[in-house]
Parts: structure tokens; sequence; C-alpha cells
């Protein structure tokens, strides 16, 4: 048998939520990261959209989102030098029989802004003024450079001495007295905690650590990346969706990445696109726009990965002793990172979070499965 390497937590898995926990945990306590990839960073962190929107999913993703915002705008200039978000703004856009949705999305919305439709289709002319019969603009939605933030995470961990081992997948775990055994191809860990920061396979990791699984699934999501239409420049328009989800638009350095916002069910995989979802979205996006889709330059798809009740799991499990949960953060694990990761660090420090989280503890607890 290879020898033991051991540490105080094992983190396994080096996406956001891998590396972000890693670069907080690192001045308290060793901590070493195993990737399966050859590169962190090469499933859903890799594939996001990028996007920071204070006003997007449930009240406890909103609460993640106020409570990241600080980490984002005071970022520790020597890990992260450039800035780490970039003000673009977001407009919801409804056809003829949504707009009384949007007129409730403006009611209840904070700092969702009401605006004309000319107003709109001067911030985005391709938008058809036939489809687009009421609208919404959140002024503070803003870009994430998603790079920058995991890289320098990622750079934050290694010079506080956390060690990351890439193409290191974990396929087996045993529990001993006062922590775990970790297996690997080709090398074994010991460690008092593990955090489970798997993504899409959180499920079946914790099942390799006789751990019950939380009924975690991955949804996939694709995007085209389509040319500026002929004539328009993308760069300063606002991110734009539907208010029933049906697509999305972000510009991106001139292109537009158009999504379907798809939602499939499918077991953890490398994501690929279907393209016939990709067609019926792009379809859709038709709808809404004066141009065609001529095009598609490339597209991805990637995994974003929801418990049951679409708000994720932050927490030491329930009944198994120091197996740590950092998983399902659907599609909101980039924005909400900052949070997450400043939550369990201070759990697994036995520290009290901070205040603006502390009332979100319970609904983040795989407990709350039990
Ligand atoms: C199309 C799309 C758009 C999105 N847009 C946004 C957005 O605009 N804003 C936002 O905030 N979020 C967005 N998201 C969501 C966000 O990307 C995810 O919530 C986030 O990246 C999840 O990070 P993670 O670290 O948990 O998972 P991952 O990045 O998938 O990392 C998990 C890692 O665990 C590794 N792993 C798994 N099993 C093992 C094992 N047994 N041993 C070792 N390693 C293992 C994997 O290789 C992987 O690298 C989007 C996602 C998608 C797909």
């Amino acid at each position: 048998m290879s020898e033991i390497i051991e540490t105080e937590v094992l983190v396994i898995g080096a996406g956001i939520a891998g590396a972000g926990v890693a670069a907080a945990l690192a001045d308290t306590h060793r901590v070493i990261v195993l990737e399966r990839e050859s590169q962190p960073g090469y499933h859903s962190t890799g594939r996001s959209a990028a996007i920071f929107i204070p006003n997007y999913g449930n009240d406890v993703i909103r609460g993640l989102n106020r409570a990241s915002a600080p980490m984002f705008h005071n970022r520790d200039t020597g890990f992260f030098p450039e800035p780490l978000l970039t003000l673009r703004g977001s407009l919801t856009v409804a056809d003829e029989n949504s707009v009384e949705v949007c007129e409730k999305f403006i009611r209840n919305g904070i700092g969702v802004e009401s605006i004309s439709i000319d107003s709109a289709i001067s911030m985005v002319p391709i938008l058809s003024r036939d489809y687009v019969k009421a609208a919404a603009y959140q002024p503070d939605a803003q870009d994430i450079d998603v790079n920058a933030l995991h890289q320098g995470w990622l750079r934050k961990a290694s010079t506080l001495g956390v060690q990351l081992f890439t193409n290191t997948e974990v396929t087996s775990a045993k529990r001993v007295a006062g922590g775990w055994i970790v297996e690997t191809p080709e090398k074994v860990f010991s460690a008092g905690i593990v955090i489970n920061a798997t993504g899409a396979w959180a499920d079946l990791t914790a099942a390799m650590f006789g751990v019950k699984p939380l009924g975690l699934t991955p949804l996939r999501r694709s995007i085209a990346v389509l040319p500026a239409p002929e004539g328009h420049d993308t760069r300063n328009w606002p991110l734009v969706d539907d208010i029933n989800e049906a697509w999305y638009l972000k510009p991106d350095g001139g292109r537009m990445f158009v999504s379907p916002a798809d939602e499939i069910p499918v077991e953890p995989h490398d994501a690929y696109v279907d393209d016939m979802i990709l067609a019926e979205g792009l379809y859709r996006f038709e709808q809404a726009v004066t141009v065609p889709v001529n095009r598609v330059e490339r597209s991805w798809a990637g995994l974003r990965t929801f418990a049951p009740d679409r708000t994720p799991v932050a927490g030491f499990d329930a009944t198994v002793d120091g197996f740590f949960w950092l998983a399902g953060q659907g599609g909101y694990g980039i924005q909400t990172a900052p949070a997450l990761s400043a939550l369990a660090a201070a759990l697994i420090r036995g520290r009290a979070p901070d205040p603006t989280v502390e009332p979100l503890l319970s609904l983040l607890s795989p407990a709350r499965f039990t």
C-alpha cells in the first residue's frame, strides 16, 4: 500500500466551491485539494454565463448574493489584481401573455425598475416591438471574471500552503477513528474532515463515503455563441432574458451568448450540447428579435446541480461525522461562492458565521433533508 498523505481537511473537487473553501480555511488548517481532471474548473465552473444578479434566485440565494457582494467589491488586490465585477445591467422582457408576470416581478423585486418598451428597444435595438409588451431593468447586474476569481483563490490557497493534486480521482473511502482514509488510483490520503465539493457528482461522492445522498439533480444547460448582428455593436448591451426563462442573451466581447435556458435532468457527466434543444431555444429567441440566427460559431453545455428545494447545501452531514457538504449551488454557484466559502470555513472552525448569513444556516444545512 502507498504511503498515506495526512492532512486535517481534504477538499474533493477544485471547482469554484473547492477553491473558495480551501482559500478560506488555509490560514488555520492544513488543507489538501483533490481534483479528478487535469485542470481545475473543467466542469461547471468553466462553463458558466459569469453573471452576478443580486435579485436572482430564491430568498436564501438572495441572502447569499448580498453577503457575497462585499468580497467582490472589496477584493484582496494581492490575489485579485483586476476587478472581479464589471457593470452590465439586466433587461427582462415579456411578451403579450406575460405582462402581468413582469409587473409582479417589478413589484416584488429589489432594485428592479419598470422601463418603457421604447427604452428597452433603444438599449437592445434587435428586440422586436411585436414581441416585447413589457420590460424590467436591473441596473446592478454585473459580469463576473470567473477565471480571475477561481485562479485568485487557487493562488491564495497555494500561497498559504494548500496542496492541489490534479488527475487524482477519489475512488473509495473508509471511516476510521477520528477521520477518513481516502483512496485514489495512485495515492492514499487521511483526513479528519472531508469536504464534498464535487458539483454534479456530490451525491455519488457521498455514497462512496457511506453517506446518504440528498437527491441532488444535475440539470444540463447549453449556450450558443453567435456573431454580433450586422451593423450592431453588442458590447454595451445589458444581459437580456425572457421573463419566463425561455431564453437569455448575454453580450460577450462583441459576440452574443444565447442560451435556451434549458434544464434537462441528466446523470453527472462531461456535458455536451443536444443540438435539438439548442435549435428549439434559438427558435424561441428568434421570435423575440428582428434578426435571424444564421450562424452558431460554437456552443457548450454545463451542469447546474440542484437540491430538491433549489437551495445550496452547506454544512456537516447530520448522521456521519467529519463529512461536510458544499454542493447544490445550481445556477448561482459563482455569485454565491464568497459567502458559501466563508460560511463553510466558519462552520469547520467551529466559529459563528457572518451575522448576515447566520439566519440562513438551517435552510442551507443538509439536516433539512433528514
Ligand atoms: C451554462 C451555465 C451557466 C451558469 N451561469 C452562472 C452564472 O451566470 N452565475 C453563477 O453564479 N453561476 C452560474 N452557473 C452555475 C455555476 O457554474 C455552478 O454553480 C458552479 O460552477 C458550481 O461549482 P462547483 O465547484 O460546485 O462544481 P464544479 O465546477 O463542477 O467542480 C466540481 C469538481 O469536482 C471534481 N470531482 C468530481 N468527482 C470527483 C472525484 N471523485 N474525485 C476528485 N474530483 C472530483 C470535478 O472534476 C469538478 O472539477 C452556471 C452554470 C452553467 C452550466
